[in-house]
């Protein structure tokens, strides 16, 4: 059932991840949800059980990516459709 829900919430980050990326195109930034989202993700994937996380942010203030107490860094890139 988890698995379900975190696939239904993954195709969704990816339609909106193609949807942002095509509107802004410059800049690539994830909300906290995805942020969230992706460390669950990473968490389940690499059997990781620490707890705690950090929101990576630039200088413009947006998230755009995250690191895990293991060590684990997830950063945004750039657009893939180029
Ligand atoms: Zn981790």
């Amino acid at each position: 059932m988890i698995t379900l829900i975190i696939s239904a919430s993954l195709a969704c980050l990816g339609i909106c991840g193609a949807l942002c990326i095509a509107a802004t195109e410059r800049t690539v930034s994830v909300t906290i949800e995805d942020a969230k989202i992706i460390w669950t993700l990473h968490k389940q994937s690499s059997r990781c059980r620490h707890g705690k996380w950090m929101l990576i942010k630039p200088k413009n203030g947006k998230v755009n990516g995250f690191q895990c107490e293991c060590g684990y860094k997830y950063l945004q890139k750039k657009s893939l459709i180029t």
